[in-house]
């Protein structure tokens, strides 16, 4: 059984093919450089850059694979949520190719290709807890089936990702800011400056960066003379010491919120045995030792994909694609993209979502 999966929901345009015996049989990526110079993303640009090279990048994964079109059993695409320019030029591609080879086509939820990439690269069996944090989303869940989600906190604010991505714009770091932050952080303290812990004391699993994103714009703005941050003037290793405790505390808030669900999950769920880390902000080293050390805590076992399938790609596209084509769950060719698309949408309301005590 092999699908094609595609990916064009924000700056990554990824094509992979992917097999039931758990290989990737061929895989092409492009992360768009258009984007860089206006420190995020440019739906606009986005859509146009994925159009540009989204058939080339076809061409280039099957021939890496050494497969033709007439190989594929199923065609994934990531169909929401997600900029919805860039997620038509997937799915056009997608059903275009699935009504010339008569093949089914999987309109595939992005989040859901995060949520089950790591049960590509990692034994992960259901029911199992996530993190997911990637640059537009910030989700705690229970991962109980294939489809089958029960949130159990989200950010009320600004995604992980997005935060990184604001405070590196901040320190004029370039886009993204996620791997540079890592990069600075590592030669930085991260005792230095204390920081907020917005919705810390809440008693949920929701997350708030927007007052740790505010804190830190304070305090590069006392380095201005005239308290313009654009005048601030700050030495590398001050530089070092703000990545340091940014990424400290807002790894720390997603630990301590963690540590929340992890009680409710092994209350609810005592046949779950993995803690799950996905999305671009889970390729971070340091959150992803915190989280090792999390699990070992709680007896989870912690798995995460590798750190090239953390941010967007058309591999988890293609084992999400895969995992849905083998239950039997496609699409019909007249499914609309979708900007939003909440995961957890046909779930029952959780009871102990709002609630979770821990
Ligand atoms: P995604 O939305 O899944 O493609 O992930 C992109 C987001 O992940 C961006 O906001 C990046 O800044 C963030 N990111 C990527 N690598 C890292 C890293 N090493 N540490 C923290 N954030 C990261
Ligand atoms: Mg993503």
């Amino acid at each position: 059984m092999i699908v094609l999966g595609i990916e064009s929901s924000c700056d990554d345009t990824g094509v992979a093919l992917v097999n039931d015996k758990k290989e990737i049989l061929g895989e092409a990526l492009q992360s768009q450089e258009e984007q860089k110079q206006y420190g995020g993303v440019v739906p606009e640009i986005a859509a146009r850059a994925h159009l540009e090279h989204i058939d080339e990048l076809v061409s280039l994964c099957f021939k890496r694979a050494k497969l033709s079109l007439s190989d594929v059993d199923a065609i994934a695409a990531s169909s929401g949520p997600g900029l919805i320019g860039g997620v038509v030029v997937g799915v056009m591609t997608a059903k275009s190719l699935a009504l010339a080879l008569n093949k089914p086509f999987v309109a595939l939820n992005h989040l859901e290709g995060h949520a089950l990439c790591a049960r590509l690269s990692n034994e992960v069996e259901f029911p199992y807890l996530l993190l997911l944090v990637s640059g537009g989303h910030c989700q705690i869940l229970v991962v109980k089936n294939v489809g089958e989600y029960e949130r159990l906190g989200t950010t009320i604010d600004d995604a992980a990702g997005e935060a990184f991505d604001k405070v590196a714009k901040m320190l004029g770091l370039g886009y993204p800011g996620g791997p540079m932050i890592e990069k600075l952080a590592s030669m930085g303290n991260e005792k230095r400056f204390s920081l907020p812990r917005p919705l810390l004391g809440s008693n949920d699993c929701n997350l708030s960066f927007s007052g740790l994103k505010t804190a830190v714009r304070k305090l590069i703005e006392s380095y201005s003379p005239d308290g313009d941050i654009k005048n601030a003037d700050l030495p590398k290793e001050d530089v070092n010491d703000i990545c340091a405790c940014f990424q400290a505390t807002a790894t720390d808030c997603l630990v301590r919120k963690l540590e929340r669900a992890i009680k409710y999950f092994k209350q609810k769920y005592p046949n779950g045995h993995h803690l799950v880390v996905s999305g671009g902000v889970a390729a971070n080293g340091y959150l992803r030792e915190k989280l090792k050390n999390l699990g070992e805590k709680y007896n989870l076992e912690f798995a995460a994909p590798p750190i090239k399938f953390c941010t967007d790609n058309g591999v988890m596209v293609a084992w999400a694609g895969l995992e849905r084509y083998r239950l039997g769950l496609t699409n019909s060719l007249d499914f609309k993209p979708r900007p939003r698309w909440p995961l957890d949408e046909n779930a029952p309301k959780a009871a102990g979502a709002g609630g979770v005590k821990a």
